[in-house]
């Protein structure tokens, strides 16, 4: 009963290395990425201030004015769509998205298995997202799934644990932001060990750092270069 209890509860979220590309391409492109939510609308109810393109011309059109918040220090023309007393998002309606087909970006581009695969198991204020992540279970087909699930992993401690390492800014206090730039940086700590064969990486503190400032250059490099074939 224990086994099936747990089934149950589970969510499944795919071959590891197959979330893992498509959720890179997905950052790159800066477009969105289909999530298996099922029923769940645990992120339209955390208290998140969801960010609004000005271009997000027809999501803006379906929300009444009197929602739109300026954002301050956000690139100009951006609003904020906020949250009501109980942390829910005013457009989630009889528990749906009531601009589903329109909702922003912001919206399409949220997956919390970021989370799970960055080794996150819980977010202190967000109890309902922290309930999702650990029902979601990836397979792990073969060794490589592991891998870079480990890489992964270990690309978010050391972002946390060696901040002094990197320049002021670069890595971010928002455990979203966090776990999304362990995902663009994994292949350093990922080459290093499954790739040399080397169980403990050599390198200092330093150069590691170095080598994750430069992994996320370049992936930034391909996001200009995605975005501008767009
Ligand atoms: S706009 Fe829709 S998808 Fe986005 S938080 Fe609100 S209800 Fe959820």
């Amino acid at each position: 009963m224990g086994s099936n209890m747990t089934r149950q509860h589970e969510l499944p979220a795919g071959r590891f290395s197959s979330w893992l590309q498509r959720t890179r391409e997905a950052l790159a492109k800066g477009n969105g990425i289909t999530v298996p939510c099922g029923e769940c609308t645990a992120c339209c109810r955390s208290s998140y201030f969801i960010h609004i393109k000005p271009d997000e011309k027809r999501t803006l059109a379906r929300i009444p004015a009197e929602l739109q918040f300026s954002a301050p220090g956000l690139p100009a023309g951006t609003v904020l769509l906020g949250y009501d007393e109980n942390g829910k998002c005013p457009m989630l309606i009889d528990d749906k998205c009531s601009i589903y087909e329109h909702r922003p970006l912001t919206c399409r581009s949220y997956d919390c298995r970021i989370f799970p695969a960055a080794g996150i198991a819980a977010i202190d204020d967000k109890a309902l997202i922290t309930r999702q992540i650990q029902r979601w279970k990836f397979d792990y087909l073969t060794i490589y799934d592991r891998n870079q699930k480990a890489a992964i992993h270990e690309a978010a401690v050391f972002l946390q644990t060696h901040r002094k390492d990197f320049p002021a800014e670069f890595v971010p206090r928002n455990i979203t932001q966090l776990a999304i730039l362990a995902i663009t940086v994994y292949d350093v700590f990922y080459r290093y060990h499954f790739e040399s064969g080397k169980s403990r990486i050599t390198l200092s503190n330093t150069e590691i750092a170095k080598a994750v400032i430069e992994a996320h250059r370049r992936f930034e490099a391909d996001m200009q270069h995605c975005h501008t074939r767009a």
